[in-house]
């Protein structure tokens, strides 16, 4: 599987934000990755910092909801130089949620779709009040999430038709013009659209901080300036 580079070291006003975890894209089912405890393997990862290779650095315990409760090993890899460690978060993690990014994406799609949330909640088996959270938050950053994937589908040169005016449609419209189109032209077959959405937005999608920048290709860093 290959993306072209994440650029994450810089937020839209060219300070450097460098993130304290990665998102990496990770094959593994949430009770795979759970399965190999310890000894789960992680891509080689760059610095979002300095882009130099990040070393090994222990890890820790973190839970995760997917169905049931599991208990996931995230390792942290190091850079020496900037003297900072990253967690290293498999795809399906989203930075200080719980449950699995299928789960808050499949319950966000639905709510946005028009089902009542409390219906949304009991049909993913999580609590109203973490239901209703996401969407607040997701109703929040749709006008940054709009942005940042209509970036992503012209870089991609994904085709997008007509998009909503409505920042929370609108959003979800361009995730998956660039999911399709990601998937027609880079080998992430196995990742899923949730997935995808999280990892393109550094696991913080519904997060407070500033949605990492991203995909940057050698003429968009440029750009960037
Ligand atoms: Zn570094």
């Amino acid at each position: 599987m290959t993306l072209p580079t994440m650029d994450r070291s810089r937020g839209p006003s060219g300070v450097t934000t460098a993130p304290l975890s990665i998102v990496w894209l990770c094959v593994l089912s949430v009770s795979e990755y759970a399965a190999a405890g310890k000894k789960i393997e992680v891509p080689e990862q760059a610095c979002p910092g300095c882009g130099r290779r990040l070393g090994g650095w222990s890890g820790y315990k973190r839970p995760v909801r997917a169905g049931r409760d599991y208990r996931i090993w995230i390792r942290r890899g190091r850079c020496k130089p900037c003297n900072r460690t990253h967690a290293l978060l498999p795809d399906f993690v989203h930075e200080r949620r719980y449950d699995a990014v299928e789960v808050i994406g499949g319950a966000l799609e639905m709510s946005i779709g028009g089902r009542g949330m409390k219906k949304v909640a009991e049909d993913f088996g999580v609590p109203h009040s973490t239901a209703r959270d996401w969407r607040r938050r997701h109703r929040a950053r749709a006008p940054s999430l709009v942005m940042h994937f209509a970036d992503l589908t012209t870089r991609l040169g994904a085709s997008v038709g007509e998009v909503s005016t409505e920042s929370e449609q609108a959003a979800l419209w361009l995730l998956k013009a660039a999911w399709r189109r990601a998937s027609e032209i880079l080998a992430i077959a196995a990742l899923g659209l949730w997935r995808f959405w999280n990892a393109m937005c550094g696991g913080q999608a519904l997060g407070t901080n500033t949605i990492p920048p991203l995909l940057a290709t050698e003429e968009s860093s440029s750009m960037r300036g």
